[in-house]
């Protein structure tokens, strides 16, 4: 069997590129031992334009949202799903300083569009510790980025074009045309591998960090939540009134296990947040695939070229995801030129 791309990793980053090279008209073959440990089974899929303690845009935000917007409602045509829901977060402010510098972002040019000042709390007024005082963030989103994959999983699956299984390294040969695994022949392999790509032999050099993430799927009855919420942790809307609660962030971890400490941490905001009592119906952990420099992964090895990896998506996944597969996409079918931001080759190779 023969194919045009042989992808490895089917998280959201094997997915959206799955997508672009079909959309180019290329086939591709995944192989994917799914994993629901996975950054993308485990994430909350927020889409969250104004970030960090100083409220200011994200990385590229006015381009990377309404492409993705335009991609996931795409997808949901595509696939019969629904995953792409636009919710407002409100954030919490915690003292008159925050309040004041909420207020001046709002001010300065390209912010309004993003940042409302009077918040409409609902639901959370009544059933929420109050902060004190709170903005609102609009073109936010959340992404069912788990319900996604695993929809284009069972898409694949019907056409055959999915080896579920773990990909074997020492199996891959490199031929002078591209590559053959097992029965199958590609012209180029493309590694998706998520945080797992620290074992990959071929592209281990790069800076890869890993930042793991534990949260909590908690019913709170009757609480009728349709916003997120940023008050210490996010507080995020599911369906059949549970929401996810999250998240922790470690540095430094041995497994991507779900520990005592990051439950018991999340409990004790939830506590302090609401007023109404919760039920913790699942506690989860995974890890994401952060880079040193914040900057996604895209590239061909700088000395196999019909091997490629798309990568790096770190916290940000829903909001980077599409877009850069798009790039990646036209890189690896129309030699477009890599924006040097994201191209691996500002990485050199140890010696
Ligand atoms: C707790 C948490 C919360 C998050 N919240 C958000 C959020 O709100 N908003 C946001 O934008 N992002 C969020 N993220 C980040 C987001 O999840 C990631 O950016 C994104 O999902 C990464 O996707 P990926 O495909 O690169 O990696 P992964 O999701 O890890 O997928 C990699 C896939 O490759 C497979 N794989 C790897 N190696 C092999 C192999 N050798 N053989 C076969 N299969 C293999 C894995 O099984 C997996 O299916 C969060 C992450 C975490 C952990």
């Amino acid at each position: 069997m023969t194919t045009d791309f042989l992808i490895i990793g089917q998280g959201l980053a094997g997915t959206l590129l799955a997508y672009f090279l079909e959309q180019a008209g290329k086939s591709v073959h995944v192989v994917d031992q799914y994993d629901e440990r996975a950054a993308t089974q485990v994430a909350a899929g927020i889409i969250n334009p104004i970030t960090g303690r100083r409220y200011v845009k994200s990385w590229k935000v006015d381009e990377l949202i309404p492409f993705a917007r335009h991609t996931y409602r795409a997808l949901e045509s595509d696939l019969g799903i629904s995953v792409y829901h636009e919710r407002n977060i409100l954030r919490a402010l915690f003292n008159s300083r925050e309040e004041n510098d909420w207020m001046a972002r709002i001010g300065e040019e390209g912010y309004a569009e993003y940042m409302l000042d009077a918040a409409g709390l609902e639901a959370y007024a009544e059933k929420t510790a109050p902060a004190f005082s709170y903005g609102e963030v609009r073109h936010s989103a959340q992404v069912e980025v788990g319900k996604l994959a695993g929809a284009y999983r069972a898409y694949l699956a019907e056409k055959k074009a999915l080896t579920a299984e773990p990909f074997d390294y020492e199996e891959l040969e490199l031929t002078g045309s591209g590559v053959r695994y097992g029965g199958l022949e590609a012209g180029t392999a493309v590694f998706c591998e998520g945080h797992r790509a620290c074992f990959n032999p071929y592209f281990n050099y790069l800076p890869f960090g890993g930042a793991k993430g534990e949260v909590l799927i908690v019913r709170i009855p009757d609480a009728g939540f349709a916003k997120i919420l940023k008050h210490r942790v996010f507080i995020v809307p599911l369906q059949d009134g549970l929401y996810w609660v999250g998240s922790t962030y470690g540095w430094n971890y041995g497994d991507d296990n779900p520990t005592t400490e990051g439950r018991e941490f999340l409990e004790g905001r939830l506590r302090d947040i609401l007023t109404v009592p919760f039920e913790v119906v699942e506690h989860r952990a995974a890890i994401r695939p952060t880079v040193k420099d914040r900057r996604p992964f895209l590239g061909r090895h700088p000395e196999y070229d019909q091997l490629a990896l798309f990568n790096g998506l770190g916290t940000k996944g829903a909001s980077l995801g599409p877009f850069w597969a798009k790039h990646m996409a036209d890189f690896l079918t129309e030699n477009v030129t890599l924006e040097r931001v994201v191209d691996i080759s500002r990485f050199e190779v140890a010696s």
